[in-house]
């Protein structure tokens, strides 16, 4: 059981170094979002799925854009930026929790931001978009793009979560 525990890792991490390698070769070689099938986040199997359609009905437009376009809202724009009660910020796609607002903090960006997400709850891919090296931070659920993580962020991780408050919502606790 623990030998074929132990294969079933090494699977599972060679599958996803080739994941990351694949995508930063599409990233080289044009668009984001032009990986084979099953080898970019954007392709994985998520265990929350809906169809083009299903998500514009499902979101409003501005988390549609950020979601399921990966786009960028204007900083600032997010009610969330300014919310400090104690709660979760969870996918605005399919509520899976996030981000424990004890994660957040002030970083003057005008996008909420945060040191740590809930374990396994997000993904992370390299996004070569906008001639930058970026890693860009995805839902583990559902595959909705959320922002992007950097490494100038406080202790104790150190990391900015750079997360779109669009892509969010907040339950108090
Ligand atoms: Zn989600």
């Amino acid at each position: 059981m623990m030998s074929r525990r132990n294969t079933l890792f090494s699977v599972l991490g060679l599958s996803a170094l080739t994941a990351t390698l694949t995508s930063v070769v599409a990233g080289l070689r044009g668009p984001a979002g032009a990986s084979a099938p099953g080898q970019s986040p954007q392709a994985r199997s998520y265990a929350f799925t809906q169809t083009p359609a299903e998500w514009k009905q499902r979101l409003k437009p501005e988390a549609y854009y950020v979601l399921r376009q990966a786009g960028t809202e204007r900083p600032g724009s997010s009610p969330l930026n300014r919310e400090k009660r104690t709660g979760v910020f969870s996918c605005a796609g399919c509520a899976l929790p996030l981000f424990p607002s004890a994660t957040k903090f002030e970083s003057g960006t005008g996008w909420p931001s945060f040191w740590q997400p809930v374990a396994g709850a997000v993904v992370e891919d390299t996004d070569t978009t906008l001639l930058m090296k970026r890693t860009e931070v995805l839902c583990g659920q559902c595959g909705g793009h959320l922002g992007h993580v950097f490494n100038d962020g406080p202790p104790p991780t150190r990391l900015r979560y750079c997360i779109n408050g669009a892509a969010l919502t907040f339950t108090v606790a």
